[in-house]
């Protein structure tokens, strides 16, 4: 986050003034701008356009699958090789299945819901509370998950390193009616923010009351950084073993944003009793994934260093539209007191947080200019954020004159509503 000073009372006056007069002529230039979700742009999906060509006329997998058949519910051993390291499971034990994660978390819960997890006593659905720790800001989509399903998301704050993990382990030994908690452990969505080293190791021996206890570890943007410091996250399937609870994690992930959002390869990683139990699930909902694709991701990729060196061109377009963005920002509200926003290394978002209280009417002055932003509380449980200030930013996906506006348009927003509110406040 960046720091900003706080603004004298004396020229508050004169500072509304200026954002009102700004703010005319920004609703004067009938913008129709969109920074709602986290997607590559077209010249990002270009950069697999070989896909499209692919796998010619070759149909045969290196361990003689033949990919047009059904079978091989595990996935191709070329593809699970390639994100093994990414990923950090031992190929053995990670499965490649259909084009998203959301839905292999989504089955994941189902399958607890409705059977019977290695170490739990009985199903979820037999439970009479099930709850899950949801640190905040979040993944709104793992939220909108657990309402889906009836499960009661306690929020834990976020911190520079991950979760609070004395406010985690305190919840967690206390009530076993906690079954979960969900981890962007690298270059969080929607903060950027990286696990520390401590934070996984805390996660993989917490107390947990319930014994059937899981993480599901969305390791989303594990490859997908933005500077030279490409930050390593620990192997928390190995931290996990190591301290005694070898089924603990869920591993999750995708080529999203690596190759085409809506036609690439998730995975599932996990330790090989999750392994069988996912495979013996699943077995029951599918003959096989879709081969063909996985096949034709190999054959693009080639190995973990293919998939680097893809990554560098995606940062190549992504790079200059997060900078753009800070500088954007630094110049209209640094030393305003107004705002604070991330500045990630890697991933898809930015959150800025505004004056507390402020974050909807930051989001509705936008829209009413043109400006479509994600609706502020969606990184918070029910879409409830108490203090009301965290808006989170996707710049991936328009051109960066685009963005460059749709920022530019967000902080003067900013400033009006948050001089609005200095100005009503009681002195
Ligand atoms: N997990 C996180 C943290 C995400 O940000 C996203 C997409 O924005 C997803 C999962 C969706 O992944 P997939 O496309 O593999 O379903």
């Amino acid at each position: 986050m960046t720091a900003s000073t706080d603004i004298s009372t004396d020229s508050l006056p004169a500072r509304l003034e200026a954002a009102r007069r700004d703010y005319a002529t920004l609703v004067a230039q009938g913008l129709s701008l969109d920074l709602t979700r986290g997607k590559p742009s077209a010249r990002q999906l270009d950069l697999s356009a070989g896909l499209l060509a692919l796998p010619g006329d070759r149909h045969t997998a290196v361990d003689g699958t033949d990919c047009r058949n059904y079978g091989a519910p595990q996935g191709l051993p070329e593809l699970r090789e390639i994100f093994s390291g990414p990923l950090q499971v031992p190929a053995e034990q990670l499965t490649a299945a259909g084009n998203s994660s959301l839905e292999l978390m989504h089955d994941c819960l189902v399958h607890a819901l409705l059977g019977t997890l290695p170490g739990a006593t009985r199903r979820w659905a037999d439970e009479d509370r099930i709850a899950f720790l949801c640190p905040v800001p979040g993944y709104d989509r793992h939220f909108a998950l657990c309402e889906r399903f009836g499960i009661e998301m306690i929020p834990v704050p976020m911190t520079a390193e991950g979760p609070d993990m004395a406010e985690v382990e305190r919840l967690v030994r206390a009530d076993a009616g906690i079954k979960g908690i969900w981890c962007v452990p690298k270059y969080s969505n929607p903060d950027g923010t990286c696990y520390s080293d401590e934070v996984v190791r805390r996660l993989a021996a917490l107390p947990a009351a319930a014994p059937d206890f899981r993480i599901f570890w969305d390791n989303a943007y594990a490859v997908h950084h933005l500077t030279d410091d490409e930050v390593h996250v620990a192997d928390i399937l190995t931290a996990c073993a190591d301290s005694g609870h070898p089924d603990r994690v869920f591993v999750f992930g995708s080529t999203s944003k690596v190759t085409l959002a809506g036609a690439g390869v998730a995975f599932f990683g996990s330790s090989p009793a999750n392994l069988r139990w996912w495979l013996a699930c699943n077995a029951k909902r599918s003959i096989g994934p879709d081969k063909i694709n996985q096949l034709r991701h190999a054959l693009l990729l080639r190995n973990a260093d293919g998939v680097r060196e893809h990554m560098r061109k995606h940062r190549e377009l992504l790079r200059p539209k997060f900078d753009a963005a800070h500088r954007i920002l630094t110049e209209h509200l640094d030393g305003t007191g107004l705002a604070t926003w991330s500045v990630p290394k890697g991933g898809y978002f930015i959150t800025l947080d505004v004056l507390d209280g402020c974050a909807r009417e930051v989001v509705r002055r936008a829209a009413d200019a043109g400006i479509a932003l994600t609706p502020a509380g969606a990184t918070h449980p029910y879409g409830d954020d108490p203090r009301d200030r965290t808006i989170r930013i996707a710049p991936s996906y328009p051109d960066t004159t685009e963005l460059q506006q749709a920022i530019d348009g967000l902080a003067t927003c900013v400033r009006l509503v948050g001089y609005e509110h200095l100005a009503a406040a009681p002195d």
